[in-house]
């Protein structure tokens, strides 16, 4: 049985679901007015592998919900700032609706590249405005709510155990020093609900409601969104660790509030990834694409094992040198397992080993160890096929694309190849670069390594 930490309770605790047979998860999503980096995805590949283990190990049926925040979160998290889509429109000289369109192709692209399944359902925060002012007049209803000047704001003062999900108490909560302090806040703690648009000014995303033009507060849109979607209580709640103390807390108090239950049974939050021993981050200009990694050679898959090597609990440090290990570790074992029988039947005891690890409050570090040890083993390679496709619908490598499959490269091929090989040697990277498309529409992925080039079939 999984056994996954919950934030809430901090103790390791069994998947129990409410509905016999069946899961609903909500995780949080990307703000789409920029490239996610590989900071963020590596949230998201810890919610695939748990979405992976619920649906395989676990054979539960998963409804997996991800919004899009395409409105209302603020350059600085909480309630002042400006909001990160009309920012964006003004930086980069685009409509706030193109960006969002543009942005989430890019993170649907993203998470294909890098084999997370789809969640079940993708809801924009846009078109839900509806649901998030019928919430907010509930909490209205319920002496929840005041206005000041710039908006509609929740009184955490009002609610007793506001604070307890994240260990906080009310008096502690000071706005951080990079937050200006709205002086019309009752409590440095209460959040906006609902914002009025600038009076001097038209916003690109606004909308009438019972108080006045404007949108709405960015930790509405989950709350409203997870309970249209999952009912309430849910499942699983999953995010970043970030999301503790301000987003998570506030969606906690203002979903009780409104509804007198609890949002979710069970919440899970990855921790980051580093950079220096410092968050990757945009506004650290310390983040990294998917893109960058592959000019230097480090595929999405390499960059997923990479994230599978650490704990998600645990803070990772990105490294180059890290990395590269990982696309060379990633290539070692695609080269074992083609050489390799066609799937028989699975060692069944090895396979207890990786679910234990797996159900131990995901272990990927462990999982990957019991991979290793199987590739390196002396079973027969039929049963070493069977046994690592089964982990690998855990792991999510793409190694079905390989096992028992011979790579045989065709002379043409080969010649296009070592072509672009010696291109890149010469450094003239425009031929380089287009004999890489020539093998790409062939089929034929190549990667570069310090003593040469690696071909792959995609
Ligand atoms: P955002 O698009 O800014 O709302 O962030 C999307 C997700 O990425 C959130 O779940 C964050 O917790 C997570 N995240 C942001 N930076 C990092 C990082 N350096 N390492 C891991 N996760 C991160
Ligand atoms: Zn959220």
């Amino acid at each position: 049985m999984l056994k996954l930490w919950n934030t809430a309770t901090h103790v390791l605790e069994p998947i129990q679901p409410s509905t016999p047979g069946q899961i609903g998860f909500y995780a949080c999503g990307p703000t789409v007015y920029q490239r996610a980096h590989i900071g963020n995805l590596r949230a998201y590949v810890m919610q695939d592998v748990l979405r992976r283990t619920l649906e395989m190990l676990e054979r539960l049926r998963v409804r997996h919900v991800m919004n899009i925040t395409d409105v209302g979160h603020l350059t600085d998290d909480a309630d002042t700032g400006e909001d990160k889509m009309e920012k964006a429109s003004r930086e980069q000289g685009k409509d706030a609706w193109s960006i969002s369109r543009e942005y989430t192709e890019a993170f649907l692209r993203d998470l294909e590249r890098i084999n997370i399944v789809k969640p079940t359902i993708m809801p924009r925060a846009t078109d839900h405005i509806v649901e998030q002012i019928e919430l907010i007049k509930t909490l209205e209803e319920k002496g929840f709510t005041y206005q000041i000047s710039d908006g509609i704001y929740f009184d955490t003062s009002k609610l007793p155990t506001y604070g307890s999900f994240s260990g906080q108490k009310l008096e502690d909560k000071q706005e951080g020093a990079r937050v200006e302090t709205n002086e019309e806040k009752r409590n440095p703690s209460d959040f906006a609900l609902w914002k009025f648009s600038p009076t001097d000014g038209k916003r690109q995303m606004e909308w009438q409601s019972p108080w006045g033009v404007g949108f709405p507060g960015w930790h509405v849109e989950c709350s409203a969104m997870s309970r249209k979607e999952l009912g309430q209580p849910f499942d699983i709640h999953a995010g970043g660790v970030d999301h503790i103390p301000v987003h998570h807390e506030n969606e906690i108090a203002q979903s009780m509030a409104a509804y007198g239950v609890p949002l979710a049974k069970h919440w899970v939050h990855s921790e980051f990834l580093l950079v220096d021993g410092q968050k990757m981050s945009k506004s650290l200009k310390n983040d990294y694409s998917l893109d960058q990694l592959r000019e230097k050679g480090i595929e999405p898959l390499a960059y997923r094992l990479f994230l599978l090597g650490a704990h998600y609990r645990t803070k990772q440090n990105f490294t180059w040198e890290a990395v590269e290990g990982a696309q060379a570790a990633l290539n070692r074992l695609r080269r074992a397992v083609r050489a390799w029988d066609k799937s028989g039947s699975g060692d069944l005891e090895t396979e207890a080993v990786f679910q234990a690890a797996v159900e131990d409050d995901l272990n990927t570090p462990k999982a990957l160890a019991v991979l290793w040890e199987l590739v390196d083993s002396d079973f027969a390679t039929a049963t070493k096929s069977s046994t690592i496709l089964w982990m690998d619908r855990v792991l999510g490598l793409q190694l079905d694309q390989c096992v028992a499959k011979p790579l045989l490269i065709p002379v043409e091929i080969k010649e296009v190849a070592d072509r672009r090989w010696k291109a890149r040697q010469a450094r003239d990277w425009p031929e380089s670069d287009r004999l890489r498309d020539e093998l790409a529409r062939a089929g034929w992925h190549v990667e570069d390594g310090k003593d040469g080039y690696h071909l792959e079939r995609r």
